[in-house]
């Protein structure tokens, strides 16, 4: 084992560093000294070192070791309360003590296989070289157990307090053997604030394309992460920039258009990173009730990203010199359903997020106060379960400078907020269901169950959004009302059934 020298670490730093990691210090020790007694290496290191120089508390503690998959499990084993092994092939044993979880992983080697971009495995036998391998600096320090030795061989801490990204090797050779680097650098940009430097940055520009042979879960995941950090836009700012979004997101950076024919305005895409902003800032506390959308929260801010993606494929210069995007809630609502899906989101996370894109301009049909119950409660049905985000991404998409405009539309959504909690209240609108079900219509009709109820269904389901709840007299005679009208109604049932078969 190759000792690494201890770099000079300004001494509040490294007290810092151990405040932080106070709490789990009898279990760093303890599974320390159960390596050690069994003739291995352990160290902590990546992520849980990193966070607890920033001060902030890691979910999970990662550790390295010289220790083979088949020598840790049994060491674990004794230790913890679970042990899984589902990462055994690439070299890592978890496990859960408590509330705690570890993963423990042999010090790798890797090649790449230079095609599809698996690593392929290669174990290897020290700290140095292991940290070699990691994506960033600041994340290629460790802390040899159980005595804590800082293990920092490319200078991380020193990266870490300049806010800078920078590889361990050079950043060509780093993100050829692993595109998806790239990304993460977007998503420590948008987590921690980091900047990448010169070296890594123009890497990044040159290299963008290869981010294609990634898969699409793992840039998925990698971009979730980004947009679930404190602060996302540096992150999406990164990948716009570096060209990494041309290949990854398209639909953002395509937002970078010249709105006017004068040519004056890009603002589409500031926009659109200004409407996330004001989402965010309307989340709730993650532990609140959902009407309140506890941040944060996925949907909200995938929708404040794309909700004007239609607007590059539906502008149009007017004759008389405006320019309009008819429509482009539609095409967008299409758009980012294929992006989503292409990028391996979840089917609720693709409906989710178009439908909030098609509903995010309705409201502007609104007026100042226009509308009728009816179409209050349409609104309420349409964006049913997701109301809550919708409310925020609506306000959220108001960025004009002109405050006065700016209250007028605060306080007009104000009123519509008072309108539906007031309708919800008289009709319970949330659960908006005929006044008649399925089995009545069959029995007031005498039809069979059918296509045909399901069309009486929707009748009634009509009535009742633009009329509002209706007795059950009231709702019986407007359904023989439409029964009156239909042709199925005239016919014999034993005939009907017959003109069916032969029709
Ligand atoms: P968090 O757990 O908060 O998401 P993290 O830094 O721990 O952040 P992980 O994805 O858990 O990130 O990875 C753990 C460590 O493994 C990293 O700190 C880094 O050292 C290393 N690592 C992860 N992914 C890569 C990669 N694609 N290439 C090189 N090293 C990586
Ligand atoms: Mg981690």
């Amino acid at each position: 084992m190759t000792l690494v020298s201890t770099p000079e670490i300004p001494a509040e730093l490294f007290a810092r560093a151990l405040a932080g990691l106070k709490p789990v210090m009898p279990l760093l020790r303890d599974l320390g000294d159960r390596f050690t007694a069994a003739g291995h290496t352990l160290a902590l290191v990546g992520g849980p070192v990193r966070d607890a120089f920033l001060g902030r508390t890691s979910p999970d503690l990662d550790f390295t070791t010289d220790a083979r998959p088949e020598q840790i499990q049994p060491i674990l084993a004794r230790w913890g309360d679970a042990v899984w092994d589902i990462g055994k092939e690439f070299g890592t044993i978890g496990a859960r003590k408590g509330d705690t979880i570890v993963e423990v992983t042999t010090h790798r080697a890797d090649a790449y296989d230079g095609v599809t971009r698996k690593p392929v495995v290669a174990f290897g036998d020290n700290l140095p070289d292991d940290l070699a391998r990691r994506d960033f600096t600041v994340n290629a320090m460790a802390m040899q157990l159980p005595d804590l030795t800082f293990v920092d061989p490319y200078d991380g801490l020193t990266d870490l307090a300049a806010g800078r990204l920078r590889t361990p090797i050079t950043p060509e050779i780093s993100f050829g053997d692993d595109p998806l680097r790239m990304m993460r650098a977007a998503r420590f940009a948008a987590q921690l604030g980091l900047v990448p430097d010169e070296e890594t940055y123009a890497a990044m520009q040159a290299m963008a394309g290869s981010i294609q042979i990634v898969s699409a879960e793992r840039v998925r995941d990698e971009l979730t992460k980004l947009l679930l950090a404190p602060t996302p836009r540096p992150g999406l700012a990164l990948l716009v920039d570096s060209g990494l979004a041309a290949h990854v997101l398209p639909e953002l950076p395509a937002l970078q258009l010249e709105i006017d024919e004068h040519h004056r305005h890009k603002d589409v895409y500031v926009h659109s990173l200004i409407v996330l902003d004001q989402a965010i800032a309307l989340e709730g506390p993650a532990d609140g009730p959902p009407e309140s959308v506890p941040g944060p929260d996925l949907w909200l801010r995938l929708a404040a990203i794309l909700h004007d993606v239609g607007k590059p494929a539906t502008r149009r210069f007017e004759d008389g010199g405006g320019v309009s995007f008819h429509h482009h809630e539609v095409v967008g609502a299409k758009l980012t359903a294929k992006r989503l899906r292409a990028l391996r989101f979840d089917k609720d996370t693709v409906k989710a997020v178009s439908r909030l894109v098609e509903l995010h301009l309705r409201f502007h049909g609104y007026g100042e106060g226009q509308w009728t119950d009816s179409a209050v409660r349409r609104y309420v049905t349409d964006a049913g379960p997701l109301l809550p985000r919708l409310h925020r991404l609506t306000r959220a998409d108001s960025t004009t400078r002109n405050v006065r405009k700016a209250q007028r539309l605060a306080r007009t959504y104000d009123e519509l907020e008072v309108r539906i909690a007031e309708l919800l209240a008289k009709e319970e609108l949330d659960a908006v269901r005929p006044d008649l079900d399925g089995n009545q219509i069959g029995q007031i009709l005498q039809i069979p169950p059918g296509r045909t109820i399901g069309l009486a269904y929707n009748y009634l389901l009509s009535v009742r959004l633009d009329e509002g709840p209706l007795s059950e007299e009231e709702a019986t005679a407007r359904l023989l009302d439409w029964w009156a009208g239909r042709p199925e109604a005239t016919a014999e049932p034993d005939s009907r059934h017959t003109k069916q078969k032969n029709g």
